[in-house]
């Protein structure tokens, strides 16, 4: 009934994870949903006045298929800043997300029987969408090199058919920031293969001290020509619903990417577009740094409970907010109970006994993950997250 290319990806994971956490929860249980990608927080005030003043004006029209061209001349002022290089409007493309900023790049840069090389544990979209352009997700393993791909791994997944590499850092699942010198090295395999290089920044304003995120393109300049920024405002102004993100590239990849929007979703929302413009023209950073503040109490709060995991490795929580727990001692044959075959039996095991709701390593490549969002307040965590202890130490 439904197309061949159906069957080559699912929903994504973590929606799966919240449908069962808001399952067990209609069902009666007190459950503690750390499965979300995104933080509550309040509306920005910049955000607010310039959504308020897009409606008192009457905005409602079309706007340019990639944004508003004073919205992308101020993107790319903000990158001029973050890479110490300058950017201009043709070299931005507004999106619906940075989802939508990925899927861009994966359908103007792909070919079918092309290969791109994925750190796992991955997002689980990035995959798909290089599936959905008809070319092969290959796999990096990162599990044993502090969640960071090494050169070595690269070289051996690569072919002569490996087109790009997908980077995201701060890394979702796994809280890795890439450092400086993974960045500079990976730029480095990507110039002398002639690969481009996707990089999802997302979480880029989001990282705790004594990590900084990096810029690839402010380490090695030279990758400009092979690089796609990827970004969004969804996860570091708390607006996932807004739909509103960007990607920077070429100007002749842009190009492509204008006509592909044009017969896709057209502009993103146009007051969205509205709001973002007036929180980087008037923004003062207060509200990012608040966020950051509220994270880093929900991180310390939640290490604090986790650090009581008997048999399970602290997570490094370096950015983003996700702990990402390794259950290889708890998951069979090396633990004695046989139900327990994968994450995802432990993830399904935590909602209904200890009602708390994580998204399982499954969905991101790792069979022995666990993904905690610490996007909710330390109390919540304060109050809910023991259980989750018990029941991991409880597993023998
Ligand atoms: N990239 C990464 C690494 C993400 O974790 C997410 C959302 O979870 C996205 C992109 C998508 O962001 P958006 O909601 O802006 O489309």
């Amino acid at each position: 009934m439904l197309a061949q290319r159906m069957q080559s990806f699912g929903n994504s994971g973590t929606a799966a994870a919240r449908s069962a956490a808001k399952a067990a929860a209609a069902a009666g249980t007190t459950v503690l949903d750390l499965s979300a990608g995104e933080v509550s927080a309040d509306l920005a005030p910049t955000l607010y006045r310039g959504a308020l003043n897009a409606l008192e004006q009457g905005v409602t029209r079309y706007s340019d298929t990639i944004g508003m061209p004073e919205l992308r001349e101020a993107i790319a002022a903000k990158l001029t800043s973050e890479t110490w290089q300058i950017w201009s409007a043709d070299e931005i493309a507004v999106t619906a997300g940075a989802k939508q900023a990925l899927f861009n790049a994966a359908m103007t840069l792909l070919n079918p029987g092309d290969e791109v090389l994925i750190p796992m544990p991955y997002w689980s979209t990035f995959p798909a969408q290089v599936t959905m352009a008809g070319a092969k997700p290959v796999f990096v393993d990162t599990r044993r090199t502090q969640y960071l791909p090494s050169i070595q791994a690269l070289r051996d997944a690569s072919s002569p058919a490996t087109r790009a590499i997908i980077i995201n850092t701060p890394n979702n699942p796994t809280g890795a920031v890439y450092s400086r010198e993974c960045l500079l090295a990976i730029a480095q395999f990507a110039i002398e293969n002639q690969l481009w290089v996707i990089f999802d920044e997302c979480y880029g304003e989001l990282t705790h001290a004594p990590h900084i995120h990096h810029s690839i393109v402010g380490l090695a300049p030279e990758l400009r020509s092979r690089l796609v920024i990827v970004n969004a405002f969804s996860k570091q102004l708390a607006i996932t619903g807004w739909r509103i993100g960007y990607m920077a590239g070429p100007a002749p990849l842009i190009k492509a990417v204008r006509a592909l929007q044009s017969h896709t979703t057209s502009n993103p929302n146009v007051i969205a577009q509205h709001a973002v413009l007036e929180h980087l023209r008037s923004g003062s950073g207060h509200f990012v740094a608040d966020l950051r503040e509220q994270l880093l109490r929900a991180r310390h709060e939640g290490l604090t409970i986790l650090a009581e995991l008997e048999r399970v490795p602290d997570p490094n929580a370096q950015g983003g907010f996700y702990f990402y727990l390794d259950l290889s001692n708890l998951l069979a044959p090396i633990g004695a109970d046989e139900s327990l075959r994968t994450a995802d039996d432990v993830a399904a095991r935590l909602i209904t006994r200890a009602g708390v709701a994580g998204v399982s390593g499954v969905a991101f490549g790792d069979p022995a993950g666990l993904r905690l969002s610490y996007g909710v307040s330390a109390e919540q965590l304060r109050s809910g997250l023991p259980r989750l202890v018990r029941e991991l130490n409880s597993i023998r």
